[in-house]
């Protein structure tokens, strides 16, 4: 076989990004693949004007092919959807145009803006039983000073808000540990019908409490590979969250399931339901359908992202399926253990 020289041409074309080459003029000669799908239309033989409608791009490339180096210009475009691109541009020599590559920057953006709003949500859930700690104290040290009945009662009101706190923060450093494991697979042997009677021993008393009957049910061995711990955390706050919102239906079922490979543990309440419009976004750090109810019962917003991440990290699925009027089930389905 001779040994052939590669062209221009095949460099653009093993680009990985979207990359354009246009002339002089700003005519593009040369677009590849992935240049021609971003665009929606092969930009070849047209000016870069007529399918890239960046004017800041557009005035870069026409610096840079009049001899000005090398430049990077952040665009966005709205449609069809929003998306935001740095577009490189890099003259080829005096007169010869320049090779423009484009990198999607839509995704780390996303993920910068998710990062930064997780910040503020979680020094906003801080700050406010801080700010409660900080009035009752200056209760206790003013008005209230001679009065111990009052400060009785203002102490007992800052033991709930400092609980609150550490249950946040339990919560945080939780959710930060699984993350940071999440790609790395759990090995430990876990058998989920001993679980699921443990997550029902653990909860058998705030049952009692709330005069709703807790109730487990098994159709046979269910062994998976996993972290005890962590799955045991999975079915703590599912059955709490049964409990803490659905105990009106006076019945919460733990079921223990497998078939085909794969083990279910399935949480059942007969509640009120959550509409459907807030089930895609249950797992999201903060997202809760009724912040304030949330709270009143103790929540943090945290629960289910950290049975996500759990549930993620055993390679399994978190299934939600409600119904209002009716109740809910959350489903966490994991590969069981072969052999
Ligand atoms: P929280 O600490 O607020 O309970 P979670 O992440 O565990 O946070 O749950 C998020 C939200 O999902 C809750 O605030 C609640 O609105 C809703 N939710 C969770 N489980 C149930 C359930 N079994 N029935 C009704 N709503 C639920």
């Amino acid at each position: 076989m001779p040994n052939t020289v590669p062209q221009p041409a095949d460099l653009v074309h093993a680009m990985p990004d979207p990359a354009l080459v246009v002339d002089a003029q700003g005519v593009v000669r040369l677009a590849n693949e992935q240049a021609v799908e971003l665009l929606e239309a092969d930009p070849a033989g047209r000016h870069l004007s007529a399918t890239l409608r960046a004017p800041d791009v557009l005035e870069a490339v026409a610096e840079t092919t009049s001899g000005a180096g090398s430049a990077s210009v952040d665009y966005e475009i709205r449609v069809p959807v929003p998306r935001a691109f740095r577009a490189h541009i890099s003259c080829l020599g005096a007169g010869k145009g320049a090779l423009i590559t484009l990198r999607d920057l839509t995704r780390e953006q996303q993920i910068e803006r998710m990062r930064a709003d997780f910040v503020a949500n979680a020094s906003h859930e801080l700050r406010t039983p801080l700010t409660a700690l900080s009035g009752f104290l200056e209760t206790i040290q003013g008005p209230a000073r001679t009065d111990p009945r009052a400060q009785d009662k203002f102490l007992g009101l800052m033991k709930s808000q400092s609980e609150r706190m550490r249950r946040l923060i339990d919560d945080l450093l939780s959710l930060s540990r699984i993350e940071m494991n999440e790609h790395v697979r759990p090995s430990g042997e876990v058998d989920l019908n001993r679980v699921a009677a443990h997550v029902r021993d653990v909860f058998s008393g705030m049952a009692r409490e709330l005069e709703c009957e807790l109730k487990l049910a098994s159709d046979g061995p269910a062994v998976v590979t996993g972290s005890r711990d962590e799955l045991v955390q999975v079915l703590q706050n599912l059955a709490e969250n049964a409990l803490k919102y659905g105990s009106t239906g006076k019945l919460v079922e733990i079921i223990v399931r497998s078939d085909a490979g794969w083990a279910d543990v399935s949480v059942r309440d007969y509640g009120p339901g959550i509409a459907e419009q807030h089930i895609p976004r249950l797992t999201e750090r903060f997202y809760r359908v009724n912040a304030q109810d949330s709270r009143s019962r103790g929540g943090t917003g945290l629960g289910l992202a950290i049975v996500k991440h759990i549930v993620n990290r055993h390679r399994g699925r978190l299934v939600i399926a409600s119904e209002l009027g009716k109740g809910s089930t959350f489903t966490m389905r994991l590969p069981v253990k072969a052999g």
